[in-house]
């Protein structure tokens, strides 16, 4: 099994040509869109949740929630999140993991303040085991070749994928998901880490 994340969805055109990839191979993902791009793109969380796609709390706006947590502001993103889905929904969506935004408070220890916020909501940080952004994106590498090459190569069983939903990632992606769906079964978080499991 392996999991695929997209995170952000700044870019949210992209989105659908890479639905219509991964669901042509069976493959599912989970997208940790921004809150906002929600209220701007309600069709955008039904699309992902009618194809079997996962959703994760990625915050309202992106906001960096370290290294001064600020418990309102902690809870006022991550609910703010939680309502624009389901305001683009039209009804509940229980969600189950919360990615930080910049990986803020969680780059060394988990910060206690965003950790409790998190799991009093029942919600799991999900962070990830492979890491796109910063082996390509931040070294100024936009090329989907090299992104198609780094999962070609790097992509284990039970990886955790961090991609983005920026144009070299999802092109990148997309020319590899036969041979990844091939190879692994592509599943949400939740396929993954099903929830009683530790
Ligand atoms: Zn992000």
């Amino acid at each position: 099994m392996v999991a695929l994340t997209f995170d952000d969805c700044f870019l949210p055109d992209l989105v659908e040509p890479l639905l219509q990839d991964l669901e042509a191979v069976g493959a599912r993902a989970t997208f940790f869109c921004v809150g906002r791009v929600f209220r701007s793109h309600p069709e955008l969380a039904r699309r992902l949740v009618a194809g079997g796609h996962e959703l994760g709390n990625h915050t309202l706006h992106h906001r960096m929630l370290a290294p001064r947590p600020d418990r309102r502001v902690i809870d006022t993103e991550i609910d703010g999140w939680q309502r624009a889905v389901e305001e683009a929904l039209g009804g509940p969506y229980p969600t189950r993991w919360f990615r930080p935004p910049g990986m803020a408070g969680f780059t060394t220890e988990a910060d206690p303040k965003i950790l409790e916020a998190v799991r009093r909501r029942g919600m799991r940080v999900a962070l990830w085991t492979l890491d796109v952004y910063r082996s390509l994106d931040r070294l100024g590498v936009r090329d989907p070749e090299k992104v198609a090459a780094f999962l070609r190569e790097r992509v284990r069983g039970g990886e955790v994928v961090l991609l983005h939903v920026s144009t070299s990632n999802v092109e990148g992606a997309r020319r590899v998901l036969p041979e990844l769906a091939a190879r692994f079964r592509l599943v949400t978080l939740s396929e993954m880490f099903p929830p009683d499991s530790p």
